[in-house]
């Protein structure tokens, strides 16, 4: 309906312009351009002369009022002039003695609504004009709805989403089932004077199923429900976000209880006076009228608000005082049962070959969130589509573990046989002195086939067991693996190539911080050196508070470069000594283009691996595990 108002109105305003156009270019002076304009002396010697066969006399002033009169006509020889004289009355007469054929027009009465009209129009219509944009800038139809809050609500129509969806979180899950049986029934809790959370905030990295959590809790508790998104309340004019908040929660009063659902809300909840450029006053008056919300001025309420974001560290300490956001359910990484619970609740509607087996799949998932591990499934069973199967088979899974972790193979991607020779040596190297070096994970897969939009040839390590806590020889031995690869190209090819940036980054990085946050070195000694500082307005950090001096930052590079040096000495010698290993290895590489983690450890004990890739895959790791002291894992090699 709007919208057909709407479109009428432009198709109007059109016409109109289109009809004022041609009525400015038509009229009647514009359409004499074709008649010569003489002068009136000139026309008199012509009328004396004879010259002229038909005059027009036209007056457009009222009666009354002498002034000039526009005479046209045409000459004997079809010339057409036109002139203004002022005694037309006389000259009529004069004219017609000579014998020209006369005629005068009476003076076109203008009225007053005409004028009012030609006066008017043009300003009306640019007037509309403007008006028309203002309305569509306001998102059309909604001028009058625009402080309304743009929260759903579900009532019968609720998310069917249910806890038995959401696996691995069983903690999260229960908190949530506290408050639902809140909301269930509230006299079980207010009877023993316990207050019920206002507020509920999931915090954790993305993918980890927050949203899902949610819109569960929304399918168990079984009242309406309101889903927004914290940029919803964001807008360009100060206040209007505040009324926003306002509207939603007078509309949730309504329907209370009920359970009102914020998703990514650091957009609205971000640390007041923070920021560039000062003010913010848009987003801080929106924040502070949730505040106020929050605060349920007649404390009758019962509606819950339950709010989710990945950067729990931006938002406003106000947010987080109690009677606020005082829950707070982390929704963190799946360990190895997690992802196996995942795993099957996503599998659950699929065909799997019968050795798919579940637990190995969670084993070599490290670090993979709940969104990861549904794309995994997703992936192997696109595979299994291609490869026209009525079921997925376990090798179909393996690939979507890699495509998930370094995205899709890329066979097709040219390689010249010396490039993947420096390739082959590369991946060899990491993976010797991996193993070489004592308590660093073991080697499940090296591969020379190009994967993702970067990586040439990948090293998987992964991980045995939980580790929370990462040694300092720990963290050595992993620099040492990750400048291994530039080592292996040194000491082969005496020449090094651009392959190893992205491992000098990461070796960089490690050492970095073990000089500045660990206090791993022995010079600089237990200072922790340097803030992580917030760029608000880019939401990520990008710059550092140095909290030392010139000096200081002097001695950190030196310490920083005293660590990566003595790493690639160490590299050097485990491959220098293992020179003829390597050239076996990696021929064996360069001919598979990949080797299993069993391979490599036989190849490694100087066995050989027949060449049709017949080697038993039952080397699964036990019970790998990748959270814990968030520090960069060597993981994936490149
Ligand atoms: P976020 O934490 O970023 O809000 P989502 O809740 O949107 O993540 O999760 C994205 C998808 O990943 C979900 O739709 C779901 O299919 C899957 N997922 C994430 N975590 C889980 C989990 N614990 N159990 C089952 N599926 C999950
Ligand atoms: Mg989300
Ligand atoms: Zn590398």
């Amino acid at each position: 309906m709007g919208r057909v108002v709407k479109n009428l109105g432009l198709y109007l305003v059109l016409i109109l312009l289109v009809v004022t156009m041609v009525n400015m270019f038509l009229t009647p002076e514009e359409t004499q351009r074709q008649y010569d304009e003489i002068s009136y002396s000139q026309f008199l010697s012509e009328l004396e002369a004879g010259h002229i066969r038909i005059l027009q006399i036209r007056n457009n002033n009222q009666p009354g009022e002498s002034s000039a009169a526009v005479i046209q006509g045409e000459m004997q020889n079809g010339q057409r002039f036109l002139t203004y004289g002022l005694e037309a009355g006389k000259l009529a007469d004069k004219a017609a003695a000579l014998g020209v054929m006369v005629t005068v027009e009476a003076p076109q009465k203008s009225t007053w609504w005409g004028s009012l009209l030609t006066t008017l129009f043009p300003t009306l219509l640019l007037m509309g004009v403007w008006l028309y944009f203002l309305y569509s800038m306001q998102g059309g139809g909604r001028v009058m709805s625009f402080s309304k809050s743009k929260a759903k609500l579900f009532l019968d129509n609720r998310p069917k989403v249910t806890f038995a969806d959401v696996a691995g979180c069983d903690e999260s899950k229960e908190e949530l089932q506290e408050v639902i049986h809140f909301l269930k029934s509230p006299e079980k809790f207010t009877r023993l004077g316990a207050k019920v959370p206002r507020g509920v905030l999931l915090v954790g990295p993305p993918g980890t199923g927050k949203t899902l959590l949610a819109r569960a809790a929304a399918g168990e508790a079984n009242v309406p429900f309101f889903c927004a998104s914290g940029s919803d309340f964001v807008e360009m004019f100060v206040g209007v976000g505040a009324a926003r908040v306002r509207d939603l929660f007078a509309q949730a009063k309504r329907y209370q209880p009920c359970i009102i659902f914020i998703d990514e809300m650091d957009a609205v909840g971000r640390h007041r006076g923070a920021g560039l450029g000062g003010g913010h006053d848009e987003r801080e008056q929106t924040l502070n009228q949730l505040l106020v919300e929050l605060d349920g001025f007649d404390g009758s309420d019962s509606s819950i608000l339950i709010a989710a974001t990945n950067r729990p560290d931006i938002l406003d300490p106000a947010l987080l005082r109690p009677g606020r956001f005082d829950r707070h359910i982390t929704m963190d990484r799946p360990d190895v049962r997690g992802r196996e619970a995942i795993l099957k609740v996503h599998m659950k509607e699929k065909a799997f070959d019968n050795d798919v087996d579940v637990s190995i799949l969670a084993r070599r998932t490290p670090g993979l969130v709940g969104a990861d591990l549904e794309n995994l499934i997703n992936e192997a069973a696109l595979l299994a589509a291609r490869h026209d199967k009525d079921k997925i088979g376990m090798e179909e899974l393996e690939e979507g573990i890699e495509r998930v972790m370094a995205g899709p193979e890329r066979r097709s991607r040219l390689i010249s046989e010396k490039e993947k020779k420096i390739i082959a040596y590369h991946e060899v190297g990491h993976a010797m002195v991996a193993k070489v070096l004592p308590d660093s994970d073991p080697v499940h897969k090296i591969s020379i086939i190009p994967r993702g939009h970067a990586a040439l040839g990948y090293t998987l390590q992964l991980p045995e067991e939980d580790r929370f806590l990462t040694s300092r020889s720990d963290l050595i031995n992993r620099i040492a693996i990750l400048l291994s690869g530039r080592v292996a190209e040194e000491l082969v090819f005496g020449d090094v190539t651009s392959g190893a940036a992205n491992d000098l980054d990461r070796a960089t990085q490690t050492a970095r911080q073990m000089v500045t946050e660990l206090g791993m070195s022995e010079k600089l000694g237990l200072v922790k050196l340097g803030n992580k500082r917030e760029e608000i307005f880019l939401g990520r950090d990008i710059a550092e508070d140095r909290n030392y001096s010139e000096e200081i930052a002097y001695a950190i590079d030196q310490e920083v470069k005293g660590i990566i040096d003595a790493c690639y000495s160490k590299a050097r010698n485990i491959l220098g000594e293992r020179r003829e290993l390597m050239d076996k290895i990696a021929s064996v590489l360069l001919e598979r283009e990949v080797l299993d983690g069993s391979e490599f450890e036989a190849l490694m004990k100087g066995d050989t691996v027949d060449s049709d890739g017949a080697a038993p895959d039952e080397a699964v790791p036990p019970l790998p595990e990748s959270r814990g002291d968030g520090l960069p894992r060597n993981g994936l090699l490149a």
